[in-house]
């Protein structure tokens, strides 16, 4: 038993420095990967559930490499974490979302909100926080085109001053969302520690709602504390029209999936903007 102990040790050790050496790797075509021009954004569409009308977009970070092709965000968001390249990327992030919608406007199309994500390790540098939020303020785009999106366990690292300037930015227009909301350990006290104005209930809720009463119930419930609150919900991952339909009849006031439209490219989005406005 102890031969065999030693054995599988030997093992779990190899397998451990060949993640160890793959996430090195990973980090380092990363570290590069902005100015090889391999990354970019996609735009997701969210619909009003009542009207059907496009009320905004979450723009989605996306990395293609030459020769690994797409690697997903839930691969090598991680990894900038860990190693210190989150806060620069962010950066780049929103950078690209202000060029985006500053071409939006300059072209006279109508599109609502653009949310984008920070990340947890991001919101824990204060110094990271005002850099992104004066860079929204300094692109001279009317901060209510804009909305961050915080998940629970992020806003619970956040610090008092962080928290601060968010609020600050909320009252000259800034939205807020709640990520994931659901999945948390901590929910109500994000709820208090936060002025957010919309929850974005968790996808795994959405797709196991048609079939599980205890998902229904928590994305029935989810609505219902939006609505006492005076917040508004958005459902993500809405993968067909029956899941459509009962959100709709629950009240929910925003849909985001693979049923109402995927993550597009720069270029899709306009056409696709272009296209409502000339309905
Ligand atoms: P998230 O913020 O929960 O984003 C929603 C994810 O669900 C996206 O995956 C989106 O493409 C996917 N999705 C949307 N509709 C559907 C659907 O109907 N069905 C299914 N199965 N999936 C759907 P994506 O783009 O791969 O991003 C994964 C996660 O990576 C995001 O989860 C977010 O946590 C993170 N991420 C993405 N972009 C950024 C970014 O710019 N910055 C940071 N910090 N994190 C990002
Ligand atoms: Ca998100
Ligand atoms: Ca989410
Ligand atoms: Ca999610």
């Amino acid at each position: 038993a102890k031969e065999q102990g030693r054995g599988r040790f030997v093992f779990y050790q190899a397998e451990m420095t060949e993640r160890v050496q793959k996430e090195a790797e990973l980090a380092h075509m990363l570290s590069s990967a902005r100015f090889l021009q391999q990354l970019y954004m996609v735009y997701q569409p969210q619909f009003d559930c009542e009207s059907g009308l496009l009320v905004g977009f979450e723009a989605l970070l996306r990395w293609e490499h030459p020769e690994q092709g797409l690697i997903s965000p839930l691969t090598f968001i991680p990894v900038a974490e860990k190693r210190g390249m989150i806060d620069d990327i962010g950066i780049w992030v929103a950078q690209h979302v202000c060029l985006e919608v500053g071409r939006w406007l300059e072209d006279g199309l109508s599109f609502g909100t653009v949310s984008f994500n920070i990340s947890p390790v991001q919101l824990r540098s204060e110094k990271g926080v005002e850099c992104l939020l004066s860079l929204l303020k300094s692109s001279g785009i009317p901060l209510h085109h804009f909305e961050v999106e915080i998940t629970e366990s992020a806003c619970m690292d956040a610090s008092d001053n962080t928290i601060e300037l968010l609020e600050s930015y909320v009252n000259q227009g800034l939205k807020i969302a709640i990520d994931d909301f659901g999945t948390g350990y901590s929910s109500m006290v994000t709820l208090r520690k936060l002025s957010a104005c919309r929850l974005k209930i968790d996808r795994s809720f959405i797709r196991d709602m048609l079939h599980n009463t205890n998902d229904e119930m928590i994305v029935k419930a989810t609505i219902a504390l939006a609505q006492s609150l005076g917040l508004e919900v958005v459902a993500e991952g809405v993968e067909s029209k029956e899941q459509l339909a009962v959100l709709k009849n629950q009240g929910c006031d925003f849909a985001q999936g693979y049923y109402l439209g995927f993550p597009m490219k720069s270029g899709d989005t306009i056409n696709f903007l272009r296209l409502l406005d000339r309905k």
